[in-house]
């Protein structure tokens, strides 16, 4: 038995055998051509034929993995077709006589170098893309191009690196799992295998000797078992027994309508505090991201995120979701989220204290930068923006003037920003008792009842001691709750609840009633919520 660790990309176990994915080499050599013009022809009939094929792909992952994660092959297409790209190859061949594939693959390799030296993670990850698709040519050229096959049983691939066009080619109904020695979390390969819900890991020492060998992926751990004991074997297939089973049950729910016995129709999105928790967000079906906890992003760090860093991440959250609303929390640090690097200092009552919208209207800096990012992501999925700890109309407007003046910013230096619904946390009784005032600043609420307890009952939520009087069911909060829910939809606005009290199925009914328009609940919630929307009159 053989043990190595990876990093995951996504959860669940595989067992089977492995089946070691070879590249077609593509052995490209030097030749000297007289006729340029003819080779020059033959590179722009290769090329043709790439952009057909990525046409086709493109249509395969549309099927499969939905619009936004099949964007990456009309990217494909438009890079193939870029001026610089194609002006260099050109060159070659006219300039120093050579043969299309030692152009185009020279040219891949100098395009792929000049965006792994890059800074920027986004631009880096595209050093990938432009060999792959430089190999597609030269594959076409050389005669090579036949599709990946997986025939007879499942397998789990493991392989050098895998493309995007790879990972779509494969028969899904054939693969188990997918292993690779390269890879960054944030390629095109990993959203996509993320999508597919197929458990996987990158970084991991792989060896061809491993083909042919029965291995288990532990997606929950990172690693790979090669070859397990009988008892390690059994344990593993015990957990895909239990896995199955859960998913089993789910999958009754899975699909289905968030909608009651009598019709009513909620949505149900989920909670993340991290990329990590996509991949449970599309297995548990949610319809959404309703609060994505961006402080963690900053919890993580020993000093502010950049701008580029948290572009990366809420790009990747967005491309993920595909089209699917994914609702941002600006930076809600403080009280019991503590970072050295802001040093916010000592408080009698963090809780109360200088904390999220505060932190980010008294330094516009820290905010812009966050804004900044969340506005150029917002051009690669459905992004909505909403803001914590809010408890007057005067916040909203200047939080609205600070997010023009980021607008005109972006505008000015050219960045592409999308349409991004803009709302507000409801978690302050002061924001509860103004709701009406406040709808018409908005687009949209989401009530966080686990402050709004906190504030309403006076009980600190981090006080052990008072758990017996921390009552979310007080009437006091159904009362303001409803009261929100009211107001905001006189103004014509939608709102939600994302607090913990969302998944609370005891109330399910009650929110209905009131008119409730969406439910945000941690991911595991999301399809017993389901179940109790659907059992609701
Ligand atoms: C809330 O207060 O209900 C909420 C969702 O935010 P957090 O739990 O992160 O404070
Ligand atoms: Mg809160």
């Amino acid at each position: 038995m053989e043990v190595k660790e990876g990093k995951k990309v996504f959860h669940g176990v595989a067992i089977g055998k492995i089946q070691f994915f070879h590249k077609k080499e593509n052995l490209v050599v030097r030749r000297k051509v007289e006729d340029t013009d003819a080779e020059i022809a033959r590179f722009e009939a290769a090329k043709a034929k790439a952009v057909l094929q990525l046409q086709g792909l493109y249509q395969k992952a549309l099927k499969e993995v939905g619009e936004v994660n099949a964007q990456i092959f009309d990217v494909h297409s438009m890079m193939l077709e870029d001026l610089d790209y194609n002006d260099s190859i050109h060159n070659l061949i006219n300039g120093q006589h050579v043969n299309a594939e030692y152009a185009v693959a020279t040219t891949g390799d100098n395009f792929a170098k000049m965006f792994a030296d890059m800074e920027d993670e986004y631009f880096k990850a595209r050093s990938v893309d432009v060999k792959d698709i430089s190999e597609r040519v030269v594959t076409i050229l050389s005669g090579n191009d036949t599709d990946i096959d997986i025939s007879g049983e499942p397998v789990i691939i493991v392989a050098e690196d895998l493309a995007p066009s790879e990972t779509v080619q494969m028969d899904k109904s054939k693969l188990l799992g997918f292993v690779t020695r390269l890879g960054s979390s944030n390629s095109h390969t990993a959203i996509l295998a993320r999508t597919m819900g197929i458990p996987a890991l990158i970084g991991v020492e792989i060896q061809e000797a491993w083909n042919g060998k029965t291995a288990v992926i532990d997606g929950y751990e990172g690693k790979i078992v090669i070859e397990p004991t009988e008892e390690v074997l059994r344990e593993y297939e015990a957990r895909l027994k239990a896995d199955k089973e859960k998913k089993e049950l789910l999958l009754t729910l899975k699909g289905k309508e968030n909608v009651t016995l009598s019709g009513q129709k909620i949505n149900l999105y989920a909670n993340i505090g991290n990329v990590s928790d996509l991949a449970s967000v599309l297995q548990n079906d949610a319809g959404g991201i309703g609060l994505f906890r961006s402080e963690f992003l900053y919890l993580e760090k020993t000093d502010f995120p950049t701008e580029e860093e948290q572009f990366a991440v809420y790009r990747q959250v967005a491309e993920t979701m595909a089209g699917k609303k994914v609702i941002i929390r600006t930076l809600d640090i403080g009280a019991d989220k503590q970072v050295d690097y802001f040093n916010l200092g000592k408080e009698e009552n963090p809780a109360m204290g200088y904390r999220a919208i505060r932190i980010c209207l008294k330094q516009p800096d820290i905010f812009k930068t966050q804004l900044r990012a969340l506005f150029r992501a917002s051009n690669y999925g459905n992004i909505a923006i909403m803001y914590p700890m809010i408890i007057s109309v005067e916040e909203v407007r200047e939080i609205k003037r600070i997010v023009n003046e980021v607008k005109e910013e972006l505008k000015a230096a050219g960045l592409a920003f999308g349409e991004v619904e803009q709302g507000i946390m409801i978690e302050t009784p002061a924001a509860a008792v103004m709701s009406d005032v406040l709808a018409k600043e908005v687009d949209f609420f989401s009530i966080g009842t686990n402050d709004l307890t906190q504030y309403t009952l006076a009980i600190d939520r981090q006080n052990a001691k008072l758990d017996d009087f921390y009552n979310p069911h007080h009437e006091a909060i159904l009362r303001l709750i409803e009261t929100v829910v009211k107001n905001a939809h006189e103004a014509g606005i939608w709102v939600g609840i994302c607090g913990e009290l969302g998944a609370d199925t005891e109330l399910t009914g009650r929110f209905l009633k009131m008119g409730m328009d969406e439910l945000s609940v941690s991911p595991g919630s999301v399809l017993s919520v389901r179940k109790a929307i659907r059992e609701t009159e």
